[in-house]
């Protein structure tokens, strides 16, 4: 038996969602239990999710470690640097990742100790009545009772029926981060956020790489203008990314797989020696409703919930990647967040409107709020105002001068209303969007902020001057 059976609150899944929602209770004085299902290689219980474990911080780390070596290969000349001969130890690399998520997923086990919440390693079920069945790692089930219950449970990665995985030949997202050596040929089925993120890794690293994209347009849910110049700048660096194309069949030949795909009414047949599955993920709830508990999915298997995270059952709250909205760690956070505050009482809501998303290719790709054309369905009228990373002294310094700023604001009120961003640092660069729009902030506003010199926030700056046609280092579209 666990030590107690009753909690205030008892949050299913410890990943970004869960974990954060656990800690924000317990500062708020609620007993907590934290119930978590996650076991590393070694078998070893471990806190964090898919956020720490096999997503946000481990393809970060790569990608990380992948740009060092392609800067030194492809960037050190024209500094004066001879660094060529640059090898990679793939080993080194991996063990690298590996230590950085030991030491975060332990770094959550000390909030925990720290802030009292108990972790309970083992599986949840949520039964009718605010009960939970736990069942421990090698243990027996238990009832445990609560106030209000979580669901953070998470999602998973979709699978293709042509292209099933198969051993570390056809992997998904956490195969490719694991891979032992650099692929010569490697294949990517979806040009999404995974895909362009892990297919960088192993181009950097020297792999020959091949993303398939069965849309015939790239990143669509994207500003129209920053998806062209991303797919320019990705496919200069070697990516070759083959849109409208959708996989039909799969043959393991050997050491190799043969991807049959079609594009314009033609078969086209590539062989690859590692393809990396990355056309989505799924909520994750196997096993964790009970018949009887009274929680309704949707038809694509996300738990039902309204704008604050209640599902349709009192007391029962879901959040995360296992509700509607985008999969990412921080909307994910802020749900939690703000499920809990409710419970004790206070008002928060979440801003669906303004959760910013990235894409950590180099240069990152971000966004926050309305698109051009999101704005021109809904009939609003507005304005763009842009600035090209090739005109700020900061980024040239830095030779890193691709991409740009678009920022977008209404026609007659001059509120900031999208952020789009291609180039360096944008995945921190959006932040200062988000802030406007959370402000409701105008572009003007913005024009009248000092920036620091020379900073790449200075192309935010002249974005917004760009806005009312005074921005200083570019010909304005008209001047008056
Ligand atoms: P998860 O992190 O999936 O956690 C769910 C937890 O629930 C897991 O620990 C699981 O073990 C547990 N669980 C499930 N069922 C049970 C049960 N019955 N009993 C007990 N425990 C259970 N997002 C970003 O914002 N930025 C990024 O840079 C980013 N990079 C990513 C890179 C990759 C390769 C991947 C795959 C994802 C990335 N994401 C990123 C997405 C991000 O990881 C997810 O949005 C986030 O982890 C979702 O958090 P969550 O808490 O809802 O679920
Ligand atoms: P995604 O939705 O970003 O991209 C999947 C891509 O695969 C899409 O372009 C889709 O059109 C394509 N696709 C679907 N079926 C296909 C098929 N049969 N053949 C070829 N292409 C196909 O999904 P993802 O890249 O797998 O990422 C999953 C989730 O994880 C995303 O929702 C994302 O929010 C999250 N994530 C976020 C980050 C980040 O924030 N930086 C990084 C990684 C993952």
């Amino acid at each position: 038996m666990s030590q107690k059976s009753h909690f205030d609150l008892i949050v299913i899944g410890a990943g970004p969602a869960g974990y954060v929602a656990a800690i924000r209770a317990a500062l708020c004085g609620l007993n907590v239990a934290c119930i978590d299902k996650w076991l590393d290689s070694d078998n070893n219980p471990v806190l964090g999710g898919t956020c720490l474990n096999v997503g946000c911080i481990p393809s970060k780390a790569l990608l990380d470690t992948s740009q060092r070596f392609y800067d030194l290969q492809h960037h050190s000349d024209a500094h004066g640097i001879k660094a060529q001969s640059a090898q990679i130890d793939v080993h080194t690399m991996m063990e690298r990742k590996n230590k950085i998520i030991q030491q975060l997923t332990s770094g959550i086990s000390g909030l925990f100790k720290g802030n009292k919440v108990s972790p309970l390693f083992g599986t949840g079920q949520l039964l009718a009545d605010k009960k939970v069945a736990f069942t421990p790692h090698n243990g027996k089930t238990e009832t445990l009772t609560a106030e209000h219950i979580i669901l953070a449970t998470g999602s998973v990665p979709t699978q293709i029926p042509p292209l099933p995985i198969h051993d570390d030949l056809v992997v998904d997202s956490t195969g490719a981060l694991a891979f032992d050596t650099v692929p010569k040929r490697m294949g990517v089925i979806g040009a999404g956020v995974i895909g362009l993120e892990l297919g960088s890794v192993w181009k950097r690293l020297g792999a020959e790489v091949v993303v398939i994209e069965a849309l015939p347009d790239f990143l669509p849910a994207m500003d129209k203008q920053i998806a062209k110049e991303s797919l320019k700048i990705l496919s200069g660096q070697g990516l070759d990314i083959r849109l409208g194309c959708k996989v039909t069949s799969s043959k393991i030949d050997g050491d190799t797989v043969v991807v049959v795909y079609e594009n314009d009414g033609k078969e086209v047949s590539e062989t690859f020696d590692r393809v990396v599955v990355a056309v989505g993920r799924r909520p994750y709830t196997h096993g964790v409703l009970a018949d009887d508990c009274g929680v309704k999915t949707d038809e694509c298997g996300f738990i039902i919930v309204d704008e604050y995270c209640a599902t349709n059952v009192p007391h029962v709250y879901a959040v995360g990647d296992v509700v509607r909205g985008p999969m990412l760690a921080h909307k994910g956070s802020e749900e939690g967040i703000m499920v809990v505050e409710r419970i004790v009482g206070k008002q928060p809501t979440l801003n669906y409107d303004c959760i910013p998303s990235i894409i950590y290719t180099h240069p990152e790709i971000a966004a926050v709020g309305k698109t051009e054309h999101e704005l021109k369905s809904a009939g609003v009228p507005y304005k763009t105002g842009s600035f090209p990373f090739a005109a700020s002294g900061r980024a040239l310094a830095a030779d890193d001068a691709h991409g740009l700023v678009k920022l977008i604001a209404h026609a007659e009120t001059d509120r900031i209303l999208g952020g789009h961003i291609v180039g360096p640092n944008a995945a921190d660069l959006i932040q200062q969007v988000a802030i406007a729009i959370e402000f409701q902030g105008s572009a003007e506003d913005l024009t009248l902020m000092v920036f620091g010199h020379p900073t790449f926030s200075e192309a935010v700056h002249e974005a917004a001057l760009a806005l009312h046609n005074h921005a200083i280092h570019i010909i304005n579209r008209k001047t008056k």
